[in-house]
């Protein structure tokens, strides 16, 4: 396995452990406001233009006490971890929130998080999830002018053309970075765990992002990569699991089983640096072009677009990166990975390929019974594979 340098490591996994810590620290440091939003589409460089450190709410660890009596037991771990976050004060660091996605979860998080911190400015600009109509383009454009306006009223700061392709610049390079670590995985030249990969997209999203274009660039620069990737272990695809991050204690878990991760469409994994906003141009407009790209490079369940779907991106991907199987992981409740989910296996399974569904909670991880699942898994695969060398 290889080893990402310790000492450049520490802070992005510090600040991917505790988010809040660090922009706490950010606004002491700096003096500047601490703009929250909310996953998965709303562009950050639209905040990061205005000097305000954009950070994307994560789900907290903390167990979830307050927010029990704010939402229904049955909306997903990260949603409850929000509204808990709220009326812990978790969220007090963050001076206001802007949130551009309308899973009705999420947006019965935000009606908690207004009711019980209103003090916080919380905007709400809906881009549209039908992708490919002819008045699509127009309408999110036209959100991003609306959205640009509420990030203006928060911050007081204007937002310019010079502002904005400056803070686009910046993000695409951190993204190329970060795809160097996942295109080196792919090819089996970077072996480190996904727990730590994981880090470092999280780290992104909350950290100052030239702050973490710098980190990663020393990590890069001290890297070195394998010849070869390592054949023993089952190559595996990690899919799904929306908004908030898979426990790293189920990644290792996957891991100890005989396991290497190659690929992922995981919001905290591939999902969130697919895409660039494009460089040239009217940037209000780029940013408009890169939430309809995204959806191109890596179909989400919660958008609906006639010519990309997940499952044959999926299929494709999986051709690429040689991955022999699927786990998907779905965070309980999940309604558009619930409502999507048939699809993907129905595909798989018509081509053979081996998919599991692994569900996650906010309240723990039944290791030892996942555990068995997942060598259950495994051994499958690797029978599958046996098959395969068997002359015809
Ligand atoms: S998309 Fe899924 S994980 Fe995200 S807020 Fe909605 S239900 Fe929760």
């Amino acid at each position: 396995m290889n080893t990402l340098d310790p000492t450049t490591f520490a802070p992005l996994e510090r600040a991917a452990q505790d988010p809040v810590a660090y922009a706490t620290e950010w606004k002491e440091r700096t003096g500047g406001l601490v703009i929250g939003s909310f996953p998965m589409n709303f562009p950050s460089e639209l905040v990061h233009a205005t000097g305000a450190l954009p950070v994307i709410v994560q789900e907290s660890r903390t167990t979830i006490t307050e927010g029990r009596s704010l939402l229904p037991e049955f909306y997903c771990s990260y949603t409850r971890s929000l509204a808990d976050q709220a009326a812990t004060g978790e969220l007090e660091v963050f001076d206001a929130f802007v949130l551009v996605d309308h899973c009705v979860q999420l947006l019965g998080a935000a009606d908690v998080i207004q009711r019980v911190i209103p003090d916080k400015p919380l905007h709400f600009t809906q881009f549209i999830s039908s992708m490919d109509d002819a008045w699509s383009r127009g309408a999110v454009e036209e959100k991003v002018q609306a959205m640009r306006a509420e990030v203006e009223e928060s911050t007081g700061v204007t937002v310019t053309d010079e502002s904005l392709t400056a803070s686009i610049r910046v993000f695409n390079e951190n993204r190329r970075l970060l795809r160097e670590f996942f295109d080196l995985r792919r090819t089996g030249r970077l072996h480190i765990p996904a727990s730590a990969l994981q880090v470092l997209v999280k780290s992104s999203m909350v950290m100052d992002i030239t702050e973490h274009t710098a980190l990663l660039q020393q990590l890069l620069d001290r890297l070195d990569t394998l010849s070869s990737a390592p054949e023993h272990l089952v190559r595996l695809h990690l899919s799904g699991h929306f908004c908030a991050p898979p426990r790293p204690e189920l990644l290792n878990l996957l891991e100890e089983c005989d396991v290497v991760i190659v690929n992922d469409d995981l919001y905290h994994g591939s999902r969130y640096i697919s895409t660039d906003v494009p460089k040239d141009g009217d940037p209000f407009a780029a940013l408009a072009s890169w939430y309809l790209d995204r959806n191109v490079n890596v179909p989400c369940a919660t958008r609906v677009q006639l010519d990309v779907d997940w499952q044959s991106y999926l299929v494709d991907t999986l051709a690429d990166s040689g991955a022999e199987g699927v786990v998907t992981l779905q965070a309980k409740f999940c309604e558009p990975l619930m409502l999507y989910y048939p699809e993907l296996r129905r595909t798989l399974g018509e081509r053979d390929i081996p998919e599991l569904l692994i569900e996650t909670e906010h309240e723990g991880l039944a290791a030892e019974s996942i555990r068995t699942t997942i060598e259950t898994f495994v051994e499958r695969i690797r029978r599958q594979r046996s098959k395969q060398l068997l002359p015809a």
